[in-house]
């Protein structure tokens, strides 16, 4: 045991070595050699789970034949962002192209009993000032915020100017116009001649490659297309139709910790096969306060974001406006001194004795809420709190107290063993269902082929695919040589943060400037400069070093690549604070000159 803290004070209760040792071991027993190729695509045999549970089928209409000046793929958040700016900047000439049958991205798929933004709602939903809404609570739910997408399509008048229930299938670079082309999955004939990738991160989800999962003869769906018909209920619960049914939930992840209360109390039994535990901290949820509410000041969203980006970045900070359990652990660190007197390895190291702290916390709680011993050994996550993302519920850790919910640890064999024509194997033992729900998340960290999905030609006949084949290049991490007038929405190269929305608000605002500037200045050509490209690269290279570091070590999971070694980060972001980042950027507006940039 050890006698001091990294301070010099008393005995902490914990062996950091022990700790470190149990967390390299649950590592080690998860890495798999397949690493993101043990996942399938939600496509060909498997694309009915990809299908849209919200529109009526059999929509058709005629081909649209068309030129804008800016056509945006995606009508999420941050392509609905994109449009907002631009149109504040004057730039009106613009399309949305979005598969969805309705504004919302990742809100308007995952429609999930339980559903819920983690982040505190009033810096989540963007454009609440100008939309003059408040959230009705701290966090909220999926319906209230596809309500808000809505919301904002109204507002700003962008039904009229979208194609729903539209894939973007290729984009080819016309040189002789100076434009793109699009290819739809309606026969379009779009030209554009600037176009933003709006896809988001959480779009396309994915399955995993178990043995056997094509044989299976009972019902199953993905989280992100909750089947209701099925289930009966809505996302605020009562599945009654679950009542005689045995049903199995593949994955632990953020998704899965919020609807699986839903299905334990509804179902006959239920059985949760679990690879690696989620950390589970406490939700706390409140209705928002009207006095709050009625004394904010003009500029209140901005500094509430700017806050929490600030602390959950390890920032010093003096306030903590949203004090939730994203900005605890920050908390704690500055009380010890992080950031203000220690720096460096110190630094590192006092990071790593508040994370054991935390931890130990979230393993406590589980001890404190599930009767069965087992249960809960097998429910206490052993890795450091941002190797995963972290999660937050009241209801989930509870629900492995009812008689009708089994959790089944399916870590030794590295996934659930075997899918058959009746139900799953693991450890050896068939467990028969009626139902999988595959809570297997989405292709986030996969290769870009699978989570573009789109054919995008270059000047020069380059496809994107091979032009980023190792890695993502660009100028900021919105442009990329040989790509001219096309603008990536997404956290490679760019800013991050757990609060994405902010994150695509400013870049939409980067990048509306870069289009209203292009047109001011009669550009009709925009790409970075090989060398200011090579510069930026190198630049996100060499701060990207210590999160290797880290996220080597870590459990394997979609944060690092599934823990592929040496670990190369696919998403590679801009590693620093957001907030430096969009001061970064604002300073490189400020001085007008584009630098970086070739304009003809
Ligand atoms: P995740 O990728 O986080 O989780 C997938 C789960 O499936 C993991 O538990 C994984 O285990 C498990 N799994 C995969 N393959 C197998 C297998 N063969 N056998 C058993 N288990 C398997 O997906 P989620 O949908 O949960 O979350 C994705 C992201 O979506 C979140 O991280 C977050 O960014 C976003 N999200 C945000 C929310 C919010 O509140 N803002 C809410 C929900 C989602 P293992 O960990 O071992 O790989």
């Amino acid at each position: 045991m050890a006698e001091i803290d990294a301070n010099g004070a008393a005995a902490p209760g914990f062996d950091p070595d022990v700790l470190r040792g149990k967390y390299r071991q649950e590592r080690d027993k998860r890495l798999r050699s397949d690493g993101n190729e043990q996942y399938i695509e939600a496509r060909g045999h498997f694309a009915g789970y990809t299908e849209d549970p919200y529109v009526t089928p059999g929509f058709t209409r005629e081909p649209v034949d068309r030129e804008v000046e800016v056509a945006i793929v995606g009508g999420g958040f941050s392509g609905m962002l994109a449009a907002v700016r631009l149109r504040e900047r004057g730039v009106t000439d613009i399309v949305i192209l979005e598969k969805g049958g309705d504004f919302g991205g990742t809100w308007y798929w995952n429609r999930y009993p339980g559903a819920q933004c983690d982040i505190d709602a009033y810096c989540y939903l963007p454009l609440l000032e100008e939309t003059g809404y408040i959230p009705k609570e701290k966090y909220s739910y999926a319906e209230e915020i596809y309500a808000h997408s809505k919301r904002i399509g109204e507002t700003y008048d962008l039904y009229s100017i979208a194609l729903f229930q539209t894939g973007v299938d290729a984009l080819r670079w016309e040189e002789s116009s100076r434009s793109w082309r699009l290819e739809t999955s309606r026969g379009d004939r779009i030209k554009a001649r600037f176009v933003i990738m709006a896809q988001g991160p959480v779009g396309n989800g994915k399955l995993p490659g178990i043995p056997g999962i094509e044989t299976f003869k009972g019902h199953s769906f993905h989280t992100s297309r909750w089947d209701y018909d099925y289930t009966g209920g809505n996302a605020k619960g009562n599945l009654h139709r679950l009542a005689d049914k045995r049903v199995a939930v593949i994955g632990t992840g953020a998704t899965a910790i919020q609807c699986i209360p839903y299905v334990g109390k509804h179902a006959k039994q239920l059985y949760v096969f679990q690879r690696t535990p989620s950390s589970v901290d406490e939700r706390g949820n409140t209705p928002t306060d009207p006095d709050w509410a009625a004394a904010l000041q003009t500029g209140w969203q901005r500094e509430r974001r700017e806050n929490f980006n600030d602390i959950v970045v390890g920032n010093p900070f003096t306030v903590d406006l949203v004090a939730d359990r994203w900005t605890d652990i920050f908390n704690r660190l500055m009380v010890s001194g992080f950031g203000k007197t220690l720096s460096g390895p110190e630094a590192l190291q006092q990071m790593e004795w508040v994370d054991f702290e935390k931890m130990n916390e979230i393993r406590g709680r589980v001890d404190s809420i599930v009767a069965d011993p087992a249960t809960a050994e097998a429910l206490k996550p052993w890795y450091r709190q941002f190797c995963k993302r972290p999660t937050f519920n009241d209801e989930y850790l509870p629900t492995f107290n009812l008689p009708n919910v089994t959790l089944v640890d399916v870590s030794i064999s590295k996934g659930v063993e075997r899918i058959t024509e009746n139900g799953l194997v693991a450890n050896g033992k068939l467990y028969e269902v009626d139902c999988i729900i595959y809570a297997t998340g989405f292709e986030i960290s996969t290769s870009l082929k699978r989570r573009l999905a789109i054919d995008v030609t270059g000047s020069n006949d380059i496809s994107i695919h091979d032009h980023w084949a190792q890695r993502v290049k660009t100028l900021h991490g919105f442009t990329t040589t040989g790509f001219p007038n096309w603008f990536f929405m997404g956290v490679s190269q760019n800013g991050l943060s757990v609060n994405m929305t902010s994150m695509f608000d400013e870049q939409a605002q980067h990048i509306a400037y870069l289009i209203d500037e292009a047109g001011k200045r009669q550009v009709t050509r925009l790409e970075p400069t090989p060398e200011a490209q090579a510069q930026w690269d190198s630049f996100i290279r060499g701060m990207g070093q210590t999160n290797r570091d880290f996220a080597e070590s870590c459990t394997p999971g979609y944060y690092n690549g599934e823990g592929r070694r040496p670990a190369v980060p696919q998403l590679e972001p801009f590693a620093g604070s957001i907030n430096k980042f969009h001061a970064l950027l604002a300073d490189w507006r400020e001085q007008g000159d584009m630098a970086g940039l070739n304009l003809e």
